[in-house]
C-alpha cells in the first residue's frame, strides 16, 4: 500500500487506497497507516479542507495529484468510475437501435 505523504511537512500520513482514488479526491480513500492508527480524515471530507495533524497546513496542494512515498500518483488521469459507464453507454444504444429496427420491420411485414 502506498502512503500519503504530506506536501508540506512530508510526514507519512495515510494510507492510499489506489482503488477507490479517483475526482473529486475525498477522506474515504485513505486508510489508517496501522491497525493502531485513527482513520485518517472524516469519510466524506473533501481535499481542500484536509489537514495535517502534524503541520497543520493541507497535505495535498492541488487535487489532480496525490504525493505518496513512491512519488506522485495522478489522479486526473487514472479512469473515473463515470468514464468507465459512459463507454458502456454506445453499446448499448446500438443495441436499441437494432431492436427498434426489428420491431419496425415486423410491424412493416403485417
Ligand atoms: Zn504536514
Amino acid at each position: 500500500m502506498k502512503k500519503l505523504i504530506c506536501e508540506t511537512c512530508t510526514m507519512e500520513l495515510a494510507g492510499v487506497d489506489e482503488s477507490k482514488l479517483c475526482l473529486p479526491v475525498t477522506g474515504d480513500m485513505f486508510l489508517p497507516l496501522s491497525e493502531s492508527h485513527p482513520q485518517p480524515f472524516l469519510q466524506n471530507l473533501e481535499w481542500k479542507y484536509m489537514k495535517c495533524p502534524m503541520c497543520g497546513y493541507r497535505p495535498i496542494e492541488q487535487e489532480e495529484r496525490v504525493l505518496t512515498d513512491k512519488g506522485f500518483i495522478e489522479v486526473g488521469k487514472k479512469p473515473v468510475r463515470k468514464a468507465i459507464k459512459k463507454k458502456a453507454k454506445p453499446v448499448s444504444r446500438v443495441r436499441m437501435e437494432i431492436e427498434k429496427g426489428k420491431s419496425n420491420a415486423a410491424r412493416l411485414n403485417v
